[in-house]
């Protein structure tokens, strides 16, 4: 746990003191129960990181995943996550920003209004996609048919809906019922998937969309390998600014709003203690900029001050350089370290469906190439106290690139260099070129 939360924690002692009251009786009372059950009961994750790791946890963290006419349009899109499955699998938690709306009884379309239908996101979970933020400037691109038909897919795709919602005091639920009804659709769920084989991978968590307009925006608390996990995802912008934009969260970068939001951060932190409490953010940066300016740098330093430890930024469409920052505590207590992704670029698009062979320095082709952020964190404090100091073991970056398949479609791959000697001849320098342009400007 972060001296920051430390801090938070101390001041609200007797709060939290019921929260752990809470959670005990509820184990008593659901003896089958462990406490990771939401992350861990599916049994579809065989390649996720054991009880071994309880102090460790690897999060992955991707971009957007697009779905422009010739992403939608691909017979199956599994081959998308072929080069990554495994690598995606092998983590505890990997997150991606949905960045489209996902209602099946709407026609698929492309930019500028998306829609997809649910194989495309049960593809992602089956490529090892766990978490989606889904607040973004393409949520009401369908108005509140598509955001209500996104969060039912949701919710099918999931195992309950915020089972873990506990800000209980404003959204007025009883965290024991929640606890059951979720329990109970879960269960229901696996005796109806009784074949292993066929079970789908379930969705973790998502956060980013309200199913009331007057409802306030929440986090959703994570739970995987003895961590809590705060997550909350919004969007500086929207692309529609009507009555369906309330539906989403959006925090507007005027300086009230953000004030208020800051406020906000440091109200969820204490009333959901955590381990870590990650933000999606959906900037305002400019689409296809690769330089971060100092008013973003030092917003994000003001999030971490609030209470954010990670804050995974998108929208740009490009990368954009990553850094752990080192966050003085507050009162003059020990410092954290937060890390900052001012923007992780596309997972998957069809942004670069024909890359300029001749030209790979041009701006649009650096929409094409991203890295996967592969994150160590540890804590040093026993999981059942849910308050371990955690500490950044590492941040590896994985490059990956849109590939046209000329049979498949655009699939993403590992971009190494035994990806690149695989190539015809006519095709290797464009990917060796871009693979240097990458290596300019990020720290890889
Ligand atoms: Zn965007």
């Amino acid at each position: 746990m972060s001296t920051y939360t430390t801090y938070i924690v101390k001041r609200s002692f007797y709060s939290a003191m019921l929260v752990c009251l809470t959670f005990f009786s509820l184990f008593l009372l659901s003896p089958p129960l462990e406490r990771d059950s939401f992350s861990d009961s599916t049994g579809a994750e065989p390649d996720h990181r054991a009880a071994d790791a309880v102090s460790n946890l690897r999060l992955t963290f991707a971009g957007d995943i697009m779905a422009h006419n010739v992403n939608f349009e691909m017979d199956n899109y599994n081959l998308i996550y072929d080069d990554v499955r495994d690598l995606l699998l092998a983590d505890d938690l990997t997150f991606g920003n949905l960045e489209v709306p996902v209602t099946d009884d709407l026609p698929m379309s492309t930019y500028p209004r998306f829609n997809v239908h649910t194989p495309y996101v049960q593809a992602a979970l089956d490529g090892g996609f766990d978490v989606f933020s889904l607040a973004n400037n393409h949520s009401n691109d369908k108005g509140v048919k598509g955001i209500n038909g996104t969060l039912s897919v949701m919710k099918k795709l999931g195992k309950g809906a915020h089972p873990w919602r506990l800000l209980s005091s404003q959204a007025g639920q009883n965290p024991q019922q929640t606890f059951f009804t979720a329990y109970k659709k879960n269960a229901l769920y696996d005796l109806y998937n009784a074949e292993p084989v066929q079970h789908p991978r379930l969705l973790t968590a998502y956060s980013g969309l309200k199913t009331k307009k007057e409802e306030d925006i929440y986090p959703v608390m994570i739970k995987k390998n003895g961590w809590k996990i705060l997550f909350l995802s919004v969007t500086e912008i929207l692309n529609v600014y009507d009555e369906a934009g309330r539906y989403v969260y959006r925090v507007s970068s005027i300086e009230s709003a953000r004030q208020a939001f800051l406020e906000k951060i440091t109200e969820m932190r204490r009333e959901n203690p955590c381990d870590i409490f990650i933000l999606a953010l959906h900037s305002e940066a400019p689409e296809y900029i690769r330089t971060v300016s100092s008013g973003t740098k030092d917003w994000f330093i003001r999030l971490a001050s609030a209470g954010i430890d990670i804050v995974w930024a998108h929208h740009p469409h490009v990368m954009h350089p990553w850094e752990t920052v080192e966050i003085p505590g507050p009162d003059g207590t020990e410092p954290k370290q937060a890390l900052f992704m001012y923007s992780m670029g596309n997972f998957i698009s069809g942004q670069r469906f024909r890359p300029a062979r001749d030209d790979p320095g041009r701006y649009r082709e650096y929409t094409g190439d991203a890295a996967l952020l592969s994150v160590e964190l540890s804590k040093n404090i026993p999981a059942e106290t849910g308050s371990g100091k955690y500490s950044i073991i590492s941040v590896d970056p994985v490059l990956i690139t849109n590939y046209v398949d000329p049979a498949e479609g655009v699939v993403v791959k590992l971009f190494d260099n035994s990806f690149i000697t695989g190539l015809q001849d006519v095709w290797q320098n464009y990917y060796r070129t871009r693979m240097s342009l990458m290596k300019d400007y990020l720290p890889l």
